[in-house]
């Protein structure tokens, strides 16, 4: 096996930046010639969890399915990065403990910045009632408490986040670097 695999797991708000930062390190890492799948709440919903809604049970269900998928990856040396709300702390550390190699990309960005850019207009549709458990307005986030990376969208810049989730990256590949092998 020539890579390492792992898995980096963008959780955060709607808006928040997700899907912009895990987007720029997929090219960063495809540029640096690593093996990477992507997967991507929103696609994901479309076919692997299409279906379920936004109660607890099933988004709960939604994370767990996408867990098992990078499970399988990550241990065939690909990088993964899920991009997904992923609300609540239990099942996400649930899925961390399954994968192992798990980087947790916290993207952290004030609910009132994410409302104001309201990029697919979902948070406008939340207040007026439209879509009824929305995260951050009508149904909970609960924040990683201790992860790997934090990207404070709301302060630093696009590069400036991707850099931090490539650091962790860079981290892990060479973390055995110096383990030589004898003959
Ligand atoms: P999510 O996937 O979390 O729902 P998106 O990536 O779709 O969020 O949207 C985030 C929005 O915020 C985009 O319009 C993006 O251009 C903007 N944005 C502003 N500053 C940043 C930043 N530093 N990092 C990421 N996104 C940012």
């Amino acid at each position: 096996m020539k890579q390492k695999g792992m898995t980096l797991w963008f959780t955060g708000l709607s808006g928040a930046g997700k899907t912009t930062i895990s987007q720029a390190v997929e090219k960063e890492l495809i540029a640096q010639g690593y093996k990477v799948e992507v997967l991507d709440g929103d696609v994901v919903r479309e076919n692997l969890t299409k279906g379920l809604g936004f109660s607890k049970p099933d988004r709960d269900e939604n994370v767990r399915r996408i867990g098992f998928v990078a499970q399988l990856l990550t241990r065939n040396g690909v990088i993964v990065i899920v991009s997904a709300i992923s609300p609540y702390r239990n099942i996400r550390d649930e899925v961390r403990n399954r994968i192992g190699d798990f980087v947790e990309v916290y993207v952290n960005a004030p609910l009132a910045v994410c409302e104001k850019r309201d990029v697919k207009g979902l948070y406008k549709k939340a207040r007026s009632g439209e879509i009824k458990t929305f995260t951050g307005i009508s149904d909970p986030y609960e924040p990683p408490m201790n992860p790997e990376v934090e990207c404070r969208t709301d302060q630093e810049t696009l590069q400036e986040s991707v850099s931090k989730v490539m650091k962790q990256v860079q981290e892990r590949v060479h973390a055995n670097d110096h383990v030589k092998v004898s003959v």
